[in-house]
């Protein structure tokens, strides 16, 4: 086998988007693990994907058990290149039915968790002097208003002003901090937020002019790219990948 050129952590790859630029990263020759709760479907994808991914079981809302998480990823193989953020929860609620708790948990799961795990990674890139790249993953909410999802609204807007503040800092020491921001992409979280709504789906293809849901891969391919040398001058970006939905009339 050849030596994989990268090493890289995807978080939540057992599944949708994460599965997506996991794949992704494998065929460019990137060794990647897949961080999830659920051991029975990074089993899944590991069977998908093949020798170059790599299944690492961790609840990251567990915050004690990610420093241990990353240094056994680095005992095993002794650095990391790129983490992507991509593990998050949603939910559909009306405003005043959310509770602190559910408002607690989804900003546990899309940013302290998000944070715990950057800063521990990057401590290891520093140390490795590695030229790292770090990608995180927002959404629509954080680029205009959506009704009834408050809790992940805040939570993917901190995520892109934590994207701009991380690279402020961190790309003097050659760590590159970048932003996904996918449009609606076809997968069991958008399902689950769209399929019993019509209106709401309607509403979204409507202003996505060019009028159609995007695939995982979509964002797989501008993970890569956001990883890759080619990218090598791009830090502190928020990169729609959404089919014009942002910019939508
Ligand atoms: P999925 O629900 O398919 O995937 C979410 C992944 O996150 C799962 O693999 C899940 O793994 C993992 N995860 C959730 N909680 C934890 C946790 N506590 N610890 C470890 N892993 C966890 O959703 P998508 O693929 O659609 O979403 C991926 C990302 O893309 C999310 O950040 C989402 O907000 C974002 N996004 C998605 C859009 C879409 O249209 N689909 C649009 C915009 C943004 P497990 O269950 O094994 O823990």
């Amino acid at each position: 086998m050849k030596t994989p050129s990268k090493i890289a952590i995807v978080t939540g790859g057992g599944s949708g988007i994460g599965l997506a630029i996991a794949e992704k990263f494998v065929q460019a020759g990137i060794h990647t693990i897949i961080v999830g709760r659920d051991q029975g479907k990074l089993d899944a994808a590991k069977e998908k994907l093949g020798e170059l991914c790599e299944p690492f079981p961790c609840d990251l809302t567990d915050l004690t058990a990610i420093p241990k998480l990353v240094n056994n990823i680095i005992q095993k193989h002794g650095q990391i290149d790129v983490l992507v953020n991509n593990a998050g929860i949603n939910m559909k609620k009306e405003f005043i039915e959310v509770t602190d708790e559910d408002f607690q948990r989804i900003i546990m799961t899309n940013v302290t968790a998000v944070f715990a795990l950057s800063r521990e990674v990057v401590k290891c890139m520093l140390e490795k002097g590695v030229k790292g790249s770090i990608i995180n993953i927002s959404s629509m909410a954080s680029q205009y208003g959506i009704p009834k999802v408050i809790a992940y609204t805040a939570s993917k807007s901190a995520i892109e002003g934590m994207t701009r503040a991380m690279a402020t800092e961190l790309s003097p020491k050659g760590i590159r901090v970048n932003c996904i921001a996918p449009g609606f992409i076809a997968t069991d979280m958008s399902a689950k937020a769209l399929n019993s709504d019509p209106e709401r789906k309607a509403k979204a293809m409507g202003r996505t002019p060019m009028g159609e849901m995007g695939r995982p891969s979509d964002i797989g391919d501008a993970a890569v790219f956001l990883a890759s040398d080619g990218a090598k001058y791009i830090t502190g970006v928020i990169l729609p990948v959404d089919g014009g939905n942002s910019i939508g009339f």
